[in-house]
């Protein structure tokens, strides 16, 4: 190489090496023995400067054409270091793809001699010795002239004996027809021409080279030579094909993959890093009715349903954000404008430094969970409302309920009032009749006027606890003592049960303890046990009627009062459906009685059911939690 560069430096005249666009790169030891300047000056278009400003234009003008291919004669004055100009003929010759080899030859002497014969450039050879490729001279009618070092070293002959090669003997046979088309469309036209083509080397093997054919013209533009230079593109092609084989088998690969991806039940998609939609697989184009083409880049957010959109892209950004895997439910449009709920998954895939290279995501249908989801949320609005409306309705019908048996207890509610009525009016007669002796008897008559006052407040109670059962609304929460609210209802229904010939035996524990809750409700309870009982023992003839109501605590110290009759019983298939609302036996029955019953019992975390006794009749029974002492 330095060899060569003395050779190159020895040159008269300047040599160089530039761009087409006439940027030096390289220039010889004669540019700095000429100019007086220095090799860094010349570098870039620093050599411009030492061209006579009248010439430069023509110069620049013939540089253009040379690298075209257009072949002229540059010619141009050149400042010599004592600032004297003199005439340089140029010289350009292609090197590499886009890099020139040039030459100034100084032609001041001969100025005005328009051609040089080749051997007055024989200097020129060194040079071309010099392009690392394969250059050869033709004559205008295309015999070989003459080659570089390495056409002869490629080659493995020599001059002599290329001169005497056809070209068949160096060019691939395939490639043949091509060259011999071009050469002679070239030397009809006199245009140049380029072309790629097999050679063979001296070991037989062959090359491919790009090659290219110049016309050096005269100054009456008559071609002198061609010019063919060959530069080996063995390597770039061997990596073109395998470039072009690799992407066959990715594209392989891929229609491979893509048949796979295809094929999965679901949406597949894939996204850039900034979330840019690459990639959606066929079916989500079919359900959609998009292509893929359309749903690229946000293409594809045109199928999202105009409720979800705004909610989905936030969710998505803050996913690109964070570069964590997410999912979010949307509905997507189907191809005939119907809705669909989709579950859309992203998944980030990272490089070896963890940064996102590509979302994968996948979309699966959800609807039917969601038509499920949503049925089930509206059920449980309206088993909601409804049971609203129910309590509502429960309440309407206890209260009804109450107003019903307060008919059946007329009777006895006369009698309870008849009675100390009645003892009023014997006592205020009495009383008078005292007074009215003679001397008054004001001991008895004060006895009489107390018993009359004992009377009235009776007959006040039991009103009260009249108006208190059959029109109390609100709830109260105390502790009941069970044993003295049924004594109550009892007392009251006293005149009922004798009217009925019903005996009743009471049997309570003592000193039980209370139960937490509404005594009204609860002795509306008892009520109706009680009056259902006597209803049973109705139409029994042929024994006595027996009513026992009895108190006690049972194992899991709950309260409990039962009811017992020897009236009709009832069928123990239907031990629970008496409890249901609306079911009677009875001609005028209204069926709530016990339904209502158990409802309160439940309320007070307590149970109520029924059985049918050994004997005859039926016990029916409920039990309540006792409040602990002192809570
Ligand atoms: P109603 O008394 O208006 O029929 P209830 O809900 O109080 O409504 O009673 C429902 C049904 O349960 C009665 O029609 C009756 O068939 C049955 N039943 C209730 N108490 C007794 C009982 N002590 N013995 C037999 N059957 C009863």
């Amino acid at each position: 190489m330095s060899n060569q560069l003395s050779v190159v430096d020895a040159l008269p005249g300047v040599a160089f090496t530039a761009q087409g666009d006439g940027r030096v790169d390289f220039v010889s030891q004669g540019w700095t023995t000429y100019t007086g300047r220095s090799a860094a000056d010349a570098h870039g278009r620093g050599w411009q400067s030492a061209v006579h400003p009248d010439d430069l234009p023509a110069l620049l003008t013939g540089w253009n054409a040379g690298v075209n291919g257009t072949a002229v004669d540059i010619q141009a004055r050149l400042r010599r270091f004592d600032g004297v100009y003199r005439w340089f003929v140029l010289r350009l010759n292609p090197l590499a793809e886009g890099q020139w080899c040039g030459l100034f030859s100084d032609i001041d002497d001969y100025r005005g001699v328009p051609t040089a014969p080749l051997a007055a450039d024989l200097d020129l050879r060194t040079i071309i010795d010099c392009i690392p490729a394969l250059v050869a001279f033709m004559t205008p009618d295309g015999a070989l002239e003459c080659v570089n070092c390495h056409n002869l070293d490629y080659l493995g002959a020599t001059l002599e004996e290329l001169k005497q090669w056809t070209v068949g003997a160096t060019v691939h046979p395939d490639d043949l027809p091509g060259v011999i088309n071009a050469w002679m469309h070239a030397v009809r036209t006199e245009q140049p021409y380029r072309n790629e083509l097999r050679l063979r080397r001296a070991d037989g093997a062959y090359h491919w080279f790009a090659a290219r054919a110049l016309p050096m013209r005269d100054t009456v533009g008559r071609i002198t030579r061609w010019v063919l230079i060959s530069v080996d593109i063995d390597e770039q092609k061997r990596d073109k094909a395998l470039i072009a084989q690799a992407l066959a088998e990715v594209s392989a690969s891929e229609d491979r993959l893509s048949n796979i991806i295809n094929a999965i039940p679901g949406f597949v998609w894939s996204a850039a890093p900034d979330g840019s939609v690459g990639f959606v697989n066929q079916r989500w184009c079919d359900y959609t009715g998009m292509s893929l083409d359309e749903a690229r880049g946000i293409g594809w957010a045109r199928s999202v349903h105009p409720e979800d959109a705004a909610p989905l892209a936030e969710y998505w950004g803050a996913l690109l954000q964070s570069g964590e895997a997410g999912e979010y439910e949307a509905r997507l449009r189907r191809f005939d404008g119907h809705y669909r709920w989709f579950l859309v998954r992203a998944v980030p895939q990272r490089d070896e430094w963890g940064a996102v290279m590509r979302w994968y995501g996948e979309n699966t249908d959800i609807e039917d969970r969601k038509q499920a989801e949503m049925l089930a949320a509206s059920i449980a609005i309206e088993r909601q409302q409804s049971e609203e409306t129910l309590d509502k309705v429960r309440s309407e019908l206890a209260h009804l309920a109450r107003v019903a048996s307060l008919g059946a207890v007329t009777a006895s509610i006369a009698h309870e009032v008849n009675q100390p009525l009645a003892g009023i009016i014997t006592n205020a007669s009495t009383c008078l009749r005292m007074l009215g002796a003679d001397p008054p008897n004001v001991t008895g008559a004060l006895e009489t006027a107390r018993r009359t006052i004992r009377d009235g407040n009776r007959a006040a109670d039991v009103i009260n606890r009249l108006r208190a059962l059959f029109s109390k609304k609100t709830i109260t929460i105390e502790d009941v003592d069970l044993n003295e609210a049924a004594r109550e209802v009892i007392a009251m229904l006293l005149g009922e049960l004798q009217r009925n010939g019903v005996a009743l035996q009471p049997d309570f524990t003592d000193d039980l303890p209370a139960v937490r809750g509404d005594r009204v409700q609860l002795q509306q309870v008892i009520l109706n046990l009680i009056l259902n009982a006597t209803e049973a023992m109705n139409t029994m003839t042929g024994r006595a009627r027996h009513l026992q109501v009895s108190t006690g605590l049972n194992e899991h110290q709950g309260v409990y009062l039962a009811v017992t009759d020897n009236g009709s019983g009832f069928d123990p298939l239907d031990a629970e459906r008496m409890f249901t609302a609306f079911y009677t036996t009875k001609h005028a029955g209204m069926g709530i009685g016990l339904s209502i019953s158990r409802s309160i019992i439940e309320r007070h975390a307590g149970v109520l059911s029924a059985a049918v006794n050994d004997g005859p009749g039926a016990t029916f029974q409920f039990s309540i939690p006792a409040t602990r002492e002192g809570s």
